[in-house]
């Protein structure tokens, strides 16, 4: 096993953990505790110079457990584990994806910057882009999916190509798929960085998780997650992850302690349990997606289907192929009709529940129109091609017949 280099589902069970310390229990137990003892008055003084960065840790120094707004077993065990599926240097773990979000924009954005993102965005990250940030003289600008290409004539335009500081990216998009192409939007950032002003792209990943698509591979800088979804996987805990090299989690997690948004010991330690099934899980709901969507694109009652396995143009195909491992296991479609037609269906689900969120174990669906997206001004869902008639779909683990089944006569009652 010497040079056998393990696969990160492998590494689940085990990476960074050490059942000696904890007698010889087999799974991490939950550190449930505020505040750390110190062996000596010299090893709190250690603790505290490699905390505030006062000098860097030693070789084979163990970083010091002080108290848990800082850091917890449970929480650093889950962020190394976090690295394996992304291959990055670090990781910061927070108690919801928001607040992942937000601490990491917090961070890197100061008064006089610019912002440019991706439409659409979740709709939380869109309301604190827009009510939050701006407050706080830092501009925003947005730019449509069909605007990527021109996206450094658009820059130029703008007369702001050398105040933006981050590019922040959702792909694909919620609710219809649609993809931005990450290493367009790094290239576009190498060519606007000087010497002494690097300029950021940050992926929100949560569409795809940990495991479809690595943006840092791709040449992002900071990769995010709302944790809540895929990772957890169970619709029981709310959670968030923000990675990337050394140097810029290590800012990231600065501003973590003093805004106190870190995960805590329960929440780290469920996601750790999650962790352990998230390829299995994410390979069943691929497949069944794949599945779902084949039997969808030939339903007489749908209209169109928005699936990363079924695309018909060119240009977010070939993005496709640049950056997605897999399709995913999100689908949009619409049905031929309007709000009551979607409705209709929504009601006569029985397997499938009627709730928002996505990435967990049960298939869930909704209305983005007036769910999800209910915020967004008629005149921009428009524009994006949430329509009336479109249903969102998160799919599960269950079996894809009992699925397709269940979808199939609630269909058949509209
Ligand atoms: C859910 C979600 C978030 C927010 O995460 P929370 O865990 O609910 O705070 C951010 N981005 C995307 C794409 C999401 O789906």
């Amino acid at each position: 096993m010497s040079d056998h280099k393990m696969h990160p589902e492998s590494l689940m069970m085990s990476h960074g953990y050490k059942p000696a310390l904890s007698e010889g229990a087999i799974k991490c137990p939950i550190f449930q505790t505020s505040t750390f003892v110190f062996q000596s008055a010299e090893d709190g003084k250690a603790f505290f110079e490699v905390a505030y960065g006062l000098r860097e840790k030693g070789e084979k120094e163990e970083p010091g457990l002080i108290y848990s707004r800082l850091n917890n077993p449970d929480l650093q065990i889950l962020e190394e584990r976090l690295c394996l599926w992304d291959e990055a240097e670090e990781c910061a773990v927070f108690e919801s994806g928001m607040s992942a979000i937000s601490t990491c924009l917090l961070e890197f954005l100061s008064p006089g910057d610019v912002l440019l993102f991706s439409n659409p965005l979740y709709g939380g990250t869109d309301h604190f882009i827009k009510q939050t940030l701006t407050r706080f003289g830092i501009e925003v600008m947005g730019f449509y999916p069909w605007e990527q290409d021109q996206l450094p004539e658009l820059v130029k335009r703008s007369g702001k190509a050398d105040r933006i500081r981050m590019i922040f990216v959702e792909t694909p998009a919620n609710p219809t798929n649609t993809l931005i192409g990450i290493k367009a939007c790094a290239e576009l950032a190498r060519s606007l960085s000087t010497a002494d002003r690097k300029v950021l792209v940050a992926v929100d990943n949560t569409y795809m998780g940990p495991l479809w698509q690595h943006p840092l591979k791709l040449g992002a800088d900071l990769v995010l997650y709302s944790a809540t979804k895929y990772i957890g996987g169970h619709s029981d805990v709310i959670a968030g992850a923000c990675l990337g090299s050394k140097a810029l989690i290590g800012r990231v997690k600065g501003l973590r302690t003093f805004l106190g948004c870190m995960a805590g010991p329960w929440t780290g330690w469920l996601l750790l349990r999650s962790l352990e099934t998230l390829k299995a899980r994410m390979d069943i709901q691929a497949r069944n997606a794949e599945q779902v969507a084949a039997f969808l694109a030939n339903h007489p009652k749908v209209e169109r289907v928005y699936y990363l396995g079924q695309l018909n143009d060119p240009k977010q195909q070939a993005i496709y192929e640049e950056q997605c491992l897999s399709a995913g296991a999100m689908l949009s479609f619409t049905v031929h009709g309007g709000e009551a037609e979607a409705f209709r269906f929504l009601n006569a689900l029985k397997l499938v529940k009627l709730a928002v969120s996505l990435g967990s174990t049960e298939s869930l669906a909704e209305h983005p129109a007036s769910m999800t997206h209910a915020g967004v001004d008629p005149e921009e869902r428009a524009k994006l091609g949430i329509a009336e008639n479109l249903v969102r779909l998160s799919v599960g683990v269950e079996h894809p017949s009992d699925l397709i089944a269940d979808l199939g006569r609630a269909l058949n009652a509209i």
